[in-house]
């Protein structure tokens, strides 16, 4: 089973992706947690480049998808077929939010990259924080220093947001809206009761 976890900057949804994998390891499944950009050697490479260095629109989507063919091929492929779970922060859902919705990229480009890096790979459920802007403002600012993103205009955020939110509309039993403003506990039993479907 192959999950992943979506949402702008600041919704929360690296606290629970720990959280998920404990269940899912409490429950006897092997899980092979990752991330993109990232999750390879090169690909953690490209997202340093990615967050760090000004490139063209189109650069920076073409490396997004670089850096998942790279992900399909060493890790979220072979952990399928060895039946493990693969849960990975960011899948592709967040190349049509951030360069498609928050950058106006073509949304007929970025499924010519889909359809060439993954034709027939889909998360099994795609699980979306989604929180008012403010509300992932608020978290960002607290908790770290912003990188190149995070740096943007609030109406960026707000495009991206509405991007993942018509997705969701789009696919609706692939993708799950989690109302991220909930507090800790109230998600964790909402994201139990969605996976117990799942096991
Ligand atoms: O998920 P994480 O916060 O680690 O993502 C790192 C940064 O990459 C985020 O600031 C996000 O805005 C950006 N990103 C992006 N396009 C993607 C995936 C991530 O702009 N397709």
């Amino acid at each position: 089973r192959f999950i992943s976890f979506e949402g702008i900057d600041g919704a929360g949804k690296s606290t629970h992706i720990a959280y998920v994998a404990e269940l899912l390891g409490a429950r006897g499944k092997t899980v092979v947690s990752s991330r993109e950009p990232g999750g390879t050697e090169l690909g953690e490479k490209l997202r340093e480049l990615l967050l760090h260095q000004k490139m063209h629109l189109e650069t920076e989507a073409l490396l997004m998808f670089a850096s998942r063919r790279e992900h399909i091929a060493q890790v979220i492929a072979p952990a399928l077929a060895r039946g493990d779970w693969v849960i990975s922060d960011r899948f592709t859902d967040a190349s049509f939010a951030y360069q498609g919705g928050g950058r106006g990229l073509d949304r007929a480009k970025m499924e010519v990259l889909e359809h060439w890096v993954h034709p027939a790979l889909q998360p099994d459920l795609t699980l979306l924080f989604d929180v008012p802007l403010e509300v992932a403002r608020a978290r960002l600012d607290a908790t770290r220093t912003l990188d190149k993103f995070e740096q943007e205009q609030a109406d960026f955020f707000a495009a991206c947001r509405g991007e993942y939110l018509r997705r969701a509309a789009q696919f609706p039993s692939r993708i799950t809206v989690i109302d991220s403003t909930q507090s800790i506990e109230a998600t964790r039993a909402r994201l139990a009761g969605i996976l117990e479907h799942l096991l």
